[in-house]
């Protein structure tokens, strides 16, 4: 559970990045956090990577106030979360095994261990074969599934994706969203800020809207909408108390941008669907990507041996590899610098 109360971030040059934040995203959850350039996206994704520290309010994940967590601590704390950036971040000397082995490395993996881990991820994010590739022998989507296998590798909790798919086109990015899709449905807890509202829109998922610093909008999926209304069973993850209702919050003399709110349309398409996967039983030799797409059913996760959720039925089907609209209309995005401020140590 990630839990943000009140939460404000002014920077050293005055700039309030964030205004008294609150939400809640429950283990297991996918969400969006949509705005445009310089809503604050990337100061949350810092806050909750702890290389900033708020102004103001707490930010609680998995039970642990970050704000009482000890210098010492935050690696570990690290460790439960995988990172993934617009820029990939690639060791540019590494070949592809080496680059998400390091990621083991650091942790003391014995080589075994990292030798299973490794292929494991390796083989669940389509890139077998590409092991011995440094990453300028690789597409950019490519490059974003190595960036992915290595924030996967350490089995983290939750996944924390900034402009994930700011860097490639339209086809890559769609088989990026499936792959980050397929990962929720084993259970981890993913977080993607994007402002491509081409892919909020068929995605179904939760979509929280910063527009300067506040939370403007909470939309849940419709998955969720409709399991409500059809009283299905739903996981602990996503308990009735947990999933929001969709909250609109009047900014007087702001432009209000719900069109990136998920549409009901029925030409929107569940990736969802299309990509689940087993943690512990994935198809040899094939990655999800590869997969034939699963029947709409009660997935099981062997995350936490908890969420065995039933999706409510989608009329719709997948329109093959309809094509994304345009997108990326704010310009890129370039602030998700990795460094550490001062201001996190003051
Ligand atoms: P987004 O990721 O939505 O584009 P950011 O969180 O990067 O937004 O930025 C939010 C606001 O905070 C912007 O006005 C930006 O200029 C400002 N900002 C971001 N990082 C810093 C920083 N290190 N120092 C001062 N201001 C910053
Ligand atoms: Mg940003």
């Amino acid at each position: 559970m990630i839990k943000l109360t009140n939460v404000s971030k002014t920077y050293k040059t005055g700039e309030e990045a964030l205004h008294n934040v609150s939400l809640e995203i429950p283990d297991g959850a996918f969400v969006f956090v949509v705005g445009r350039s310089g809503s604050g996206k990337t100061t949350l994704f810092r806050l909750l990577t702890k290389e900033l520290e708020p102004s103001d309010g707490t930010l609680d994940v998995n039970g642990q106030n970050l704000r009482k967590l000890h210098s010492w601590d935050v690696p570990k704390y690290r460790r439960t979360l995988g990172v993934i950036y617009q820029d990939f971040r690639l060791l540019s000397d590494r070949n592809v095994y080496e680059n998400i082995a390091f990621a083991q490395l650091i942790v003391g993996k014995s080589n075994r261990e990292i030798r299973e881990n490794v292929d494991r991820v390796i083989r669940s994010t389509g890139l077998s074969g590409k092991e011995k590739s440094l990453p300028n022998q690789l597409s950019g989507g490519e490059q974003q599934r190595v960036a992915i296998a290595r924030a996967l590798v350490n089995d983290p909790d939750i996944l924390l994706a900034d402009e994930p798919t700011g860097n490639l086109d339209h086809q890559n990015a769609t088989e990026i969203m499936n792959l980050l899709l397929a990962i929720n449905e084993r259970g981890t807890t993913v977080v993607v800020i994007t402002h491509d509202r081409s892919i909020v829109q068929r995605m179904h998922k939760r979509v929280i809207e910063i527009a300067d610093g506040s939370i403007v909008s909470d939309h849940p999926g419709p998955d969720e909408e409709q399991a409500y209304m059809l009283d299905l069973p739903l996981s602990p993850a996503h308990t009735r108390a947990a999933a929001p209702q969709p909250v609109e919050t009047s900014q007087p003399d702001k432009e209000q941008k719900t069109d990136v709110a998920v549409e009901k349309s029925a030409s929107v398409t569940s990736l969802a669907a299309e990509t689940t996967i087993e943690k512990t039983s994935e198809i040899e030799g094939q990655s999800p990507l590869e997969a034939k797409p699963v029947e709409t059913k009660p997935t099981a996760s062997a995350k936490s041996g908890l969420r065995s959720r039933a999706r409510a039925p989608h009329s719709h089907q997948i329109h093959g590899q309809e094509a994304l609209a345009s997108s990326r209309a704010d310009g890129q995005d370039t602030s998700g610098t990795v460094t550490t401020e001062q201001e996190a140590t003051k």
